[in-house]
């Protein structure tokens, strides 16, 4: 087999780790040549990654971090950058595919860069489709390359949703695992901390993204990406909650046939996947054993408890930038969760208000509108929290 390259933009955080570890399972430099890694504060682990899988750049976001980055890579060959300028460096550095695994809309820019030169994207930065919506979907399809899902929950779609069936979608329905507090109260969510709140029941991942399991907040993002991804109406898109995450996501089709994809709730297997796309990689991962698991269960997902799901089908029915708001204000209102400076039903309460605040915000035309939503709608939630 021919080798083929690959960047990886956030190597040091949860879904980069895991691809590494895929891409060992792969067969290393045989298979893929690793060009450029990205991360911010863990350089140290940066540039561990960095001589251990070959990669050609290594780029920390943060650049306070530069220096200490070059000294320890130094005598190794391996370039250095770093920032804004040193992210759109890996992006355009010309690898086949680029892995999308920074953390929030910090990952937007470089990820539109790698779409419009055409690189492959495996895409776990739910963000990109989130904030910039039909605009990245149509920065991909003209730079050529192909968009591959790596969110599970996408993965799977992409996974029992065959080309030549589309016209016969009628909806995908997302499965939710509804968190350490599906079966919690409003006045019990009302109080709880980052501790509670990042104890995901079934999946190991980056802190923001358990948090925002705990709310929902991260099906919500998940609906408008399946919106956007699989080009559906709002209404298509559905949410089960599941609470052993063992089906990933399914289709619907409109003969009434359901077709669901299974697995162990391991990130490696859609990131296999993805990375080897149209093959079925071979890879480690636990094999389910059925009569063990015995039963899965589903209930319907409570959008009074967890109004993000309310929130996102807003933004999926009024479009435009809607997106980009709810995002926006979302991720300050998280870290504000993060700092210990407001409740964990604020983050919901917070979203909302700048949603309706900027309700009228007309559709963008071009990604600086989408850079101006996500902005304003940043600058408002911090104005409400104070
Ligand atoms: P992590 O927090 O574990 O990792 C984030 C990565 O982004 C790290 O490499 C981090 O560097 C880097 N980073 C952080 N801040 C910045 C910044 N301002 N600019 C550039 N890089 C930055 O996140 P996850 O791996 O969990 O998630 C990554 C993305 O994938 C998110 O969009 C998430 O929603 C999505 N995703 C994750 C899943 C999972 O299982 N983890 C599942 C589905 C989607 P450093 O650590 O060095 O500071
Ligand atoms: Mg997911």
């Amino acid at each position: 087999a021919s080798t083929r390259s690959i960047s990886i933009l956030g190597s040091t955080g949860s879904i980069g780790t895991n691809t590494l570890d895929v891409l060992t399972h792969l067969g290393g430099r045989e298979t893929f040549e690793v060009v450029a890694l990205t991360g911010a504060s863990n350089i140290a682990l940066l540039a561990e990654q960095a001589i251990a899988h070959g990669a050609r750049l290594a780029v920390t976001a943060d650049e306070s971090q530069y220096v200490a980055l070059r000294d320890l890579l130094s005598g190794t060959g391996i370039e250095v950058a770093a920032g804004q300028s040193g992210l759109m460096e890996a992006a355009n550095a010309g690898a086949d595919m680029v892995m999308a695994a920074i953390v929030g809309t910090a990952g937007l820019a470089p990820t539109l860069a790698a779409a419009r030169r055409g690189a492959d994207i495996a895409l776990a930065n739910k963000e990109c489709l989130v904030s910039a919506g039909d605009l990245f979907v149509a920065a991909v399809r003209q730079g050529g390359g192909r968009l591959l899902p790596v969110d599970s929950e996408h993965n799977a779609i992409f996974q029992v949703l065959e080309e030549s069936q589309r016209h016969a979608v009628e909806r995908v329905i997302l499965t939710a695992s509804g968190g350490p507090f599906r079966t919690f109260t409003r006045e019990q969510m009302a109080n709880v901390t980052v501790e509670t709140a990042r104890a995901h029941p079934n999946w190991s991942m980056g802190l923001k993204i358990s948090i925002d399991s705990a709310s929902m907040f991260n099906k919500a993002l998940e609906m408008i990406e399946a919106k956007h991804l699989f080009g559906l109406a709002p209404e298509q898109v559905e949410v089960i909650v599941h609470p052993q995450s063992i089906i990933h996501s399914m289709v619907g089709y409109s003969d009434g046939s359901v077709l669901a994809q299974l697995g162990s709730p391991d990130m490696r297997h859609a990131i296999g996947y993805a990375l080897e796309f149209p093959r079925r990689a071979k890879l480690p991962v636990e094999r389910l054993d059925f009569a063990r698991l015995a039963r899965l269960d589903f209930e319907a997902p409570d959008e009074a408890r967890f109004p993000a799901l309310r929130l996102a089908r807003l933004a999926m029915t009024r479009g435009g930038v809607q997106g980009a708001v709810l995002n926006g204000a979302k991720e300050v209102a998280l870290d504000a969760f993060i700092a210990g400076d407001t409740g964990f039903l604020s983050m919901a309460q917070i979203t909302e208000a700048v949603m309706e605040e900027l309700a009228h915000l007309p559709p963008a035309a071009s990604m600086d509108d989408v850079f101006a939503a996500d902005l304003e709608a940043r600058q408002r939630a911090k104005a409400r929290l104070g």
